[in-house]
């Protein structure tokens, strides 16, 4: 794929659950392009495995997004090693099956503990680097599932939902500043995540499941000063998967 190099230079992004999937993906494209780019996730080995791979402009912290304590020592470490924060990818997130029936008390929790709390908290965690810096970009990934109605993700679509509600209020009420918050919405993409929901592309318009570097792509274009006025948007990318 053809591609102008350095779309985010000197940018210092953080992405959560970048060890794997998606935030993979995002990871290793905004450094490519540029940036700074610190890996959080829970899953040690592999975090540092991507940051070994791309070296120095690639930094692996342990993060589980629901503590609030390590949220403060991951802003403390980004800034030591390569600066306040002006880019944060909420991309952590996991999915449980269950209807609105089967759903239990814990299950539900623990969803919206992930996708929905540690967002919050992510946002919360990077402002004053973003304020500092005098501008920034929070790109909170939601999901088709917080679009339309999806069976079997109760608590997953609760949390999606949540996810573009917030990105709303934030944008708002971070505008003032240059911090611009946008959600971006994927439909079916090839990770782990849905390895085992024996989807099928049917449902997909364009007939297959999206590949975790189209979706970075989106995320480049929101890290980047291209899109430099937009704030508080749902970004749809889902092969039309909500247009029917
Ligand atoms: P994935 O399972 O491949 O990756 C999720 C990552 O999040 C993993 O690296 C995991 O270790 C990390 N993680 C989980 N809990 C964490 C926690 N408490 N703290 C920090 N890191 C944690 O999944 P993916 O498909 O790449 O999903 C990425 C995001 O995209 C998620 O928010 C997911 O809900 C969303 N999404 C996925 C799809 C899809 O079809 N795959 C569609 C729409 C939205």
């Amino acid at each position: 794929m053809l591609d102008t190099p350095g779309r985010v230079t000197g940018k210092v992004a953080v992405v959560t659950g970048g060890a794997h999937g998606m935030g993979a993906a995002h990871v290793r494209l905004l450094a490519e392009h540029g940036a700074c780019v610190v890996i959080a996730d829970v899953d040690k080995s592999e975090g540092i495995r991507l940051a070994q791979e791309l070296g120095h402009r690639a930094h692996f912290v342990q993060l589980d997004v629901t503590d609030p304590d390590q949220w403060r020592a991951l802003t403390e470490t980004t800034r030591s090693r390569f600066g306040p924060i002006d880019v944060l990818v909420n991309n952590a997130g996991i999915l449980l099956s269950h209807t609105v029936e089967t759903a239990t008390l814990t299950d539900f929790r623990k969803v919206i503990e992930v996708n929905q709390i540690g967002t919050f908290l992510g946002m919360q965690a990077v402002i004053p680097s973003m304020k500092e810096v005098g501008r920034g970009s929070i790109i909170n990934i939601s999901s088709s599932a917080g679009a339309v109605g999806i069976t079997d993700n109760f608590a997953y679509a609760a949390s999606k939902w949540a996810v573009r509600g917030m990105t709303k209020e934030a944008a708002l009420e971070l505008a003032p500043f240059n911090i611009r918050v946008n959600a971006i919405l994927p439909g079916e993409v090839n990770t782990r995540m849905i390895a085992d929901l024996h989807l099928t592309v049917e449902t997909t318009p364009l007939g297959r499941f999206g590949d975790p570097r189209e979706i970075a792509y989106l995320a480049l274009y929101l890290a980047s000063e291209e899109s430099a006025y937009t704030t508080g948007a749902d970004h749809v990318i889902d092969g039309g998967y909500t247009v029917p």
